[in-house]
């Protein structure tokens, strides 16, 4: 079964949560190996605990993907224990609301250094692993905002830098493809994490919904086939691909 990833070594950054934690079941169910990578170890130990209960391998290691020495040390403990990286998940990602003109340096700076610089630090530290071994796959999340301007949401840097993670990805994907390792991202829609169950924020989740032609926020679960898909031989042919997961509300 080409969609397998039996005995395949991943790790997921920001995986203690959200989309991450769906992708790190979603790797682990498909046979692989799963580090769950986050900011705070409690979140990814829970999640690892979850995969273990189902029977996956998995560890729980803390990192700050903007921070090089983080990322180089969650790599070299995950090549300790497991010979090797061959998925890499790219996921953590941080999202800061005001109007552009009082968008402070200090967001900019935030929002680039954890979307953009610490996708590039992660995408280079396992990609040097894989291009020794001639094989990896990355998937980057990237988001929907990539492509169009989402209504009526004031994200400035969160929409600069995942249109640089698409750019990043396709860049990669080019250079490396022929060395055998693959770098392609999804985007997903809006999807139905906590973060947005507040009271406060269901005016806003109901403009949002308007605007899907689903007629529902995506779910993990939406998102889950996609990366098995990406991490798997089945998608050898695909690079610097774009996967595009929104119900439709890219087009309207
Ligand atoms: P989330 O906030 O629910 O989870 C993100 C996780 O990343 C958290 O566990 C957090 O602790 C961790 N994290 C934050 N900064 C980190 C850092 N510097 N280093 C390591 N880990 C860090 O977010 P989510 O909704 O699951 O989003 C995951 C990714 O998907 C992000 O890249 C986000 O931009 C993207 N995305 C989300 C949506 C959405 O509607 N939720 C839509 C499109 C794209």
């Amino acid at each position: 079964d080409r969609l397998r990833l039996d005995d395949k070594v991943a790790y997921v950054t920001g995986g203690g949560q959200g989309i991450g934690r769906a992708f790190a079941h979603a790797l682990g169910e498909a046979g692989a190996k799963v580090a769950v990578v986050d900011l705070v170890l409690e979140k990814a130990e829970a999640v690892a605990h979850e995969l273990s209960l189902k029977g996956i391998k998995s560890i729980a290691l803390a990192a700050d993907v903007s921070k090089p020495k983080d990322v180089q040390r969650i790599v070299d403990t995950i090549v300790a224990r497991w010979g090797t990286v061959d998925i890499a998940c790219n996921n953590a990602g941080i999202n800061m609301n005001s109007a552009s003109e009082d968008t402070s340096l200090e967001e900019w700076d935030k929002t680039f250094n954890v979307n953009l610089r610490g996708l590039f630090l992660c995408c280079q530290a396992a990609g040097r692993i894989m291009l020794n071994q001639g094989y990896g796959k990355i998937i980057n999340t990237a988001s929907m905002a990539s492509l169009i301007v989402p209504h009526p949401q004031k994200q400035l840097a969160y929409n600069a830098s995942k249109a640089g993670v698409v750019k990043l990805t396709q860049t990669l994907g080019t250079e490396w493809i022929d060395r055998g390792v693959k770098v392609n991202c999804i985007s997903p829609g809006i999807v139905d994490t906590a973060l947005i169950r507040s009271e406060a924020l269901q005016p806003l989740v109901r403009r949002w919904l308007a605007d899907i032609p689903a007629g529902r926020l995506a779910r993990g679960t939406d998102l889950q086939a996609a990366v098995v898909f990406l991490a798997s031989e089945a998608s050898d042919y695909m690079t610097g691909h774009n996967l595009v997961i929104e119900g439709g509300q890219s087009l309207w």
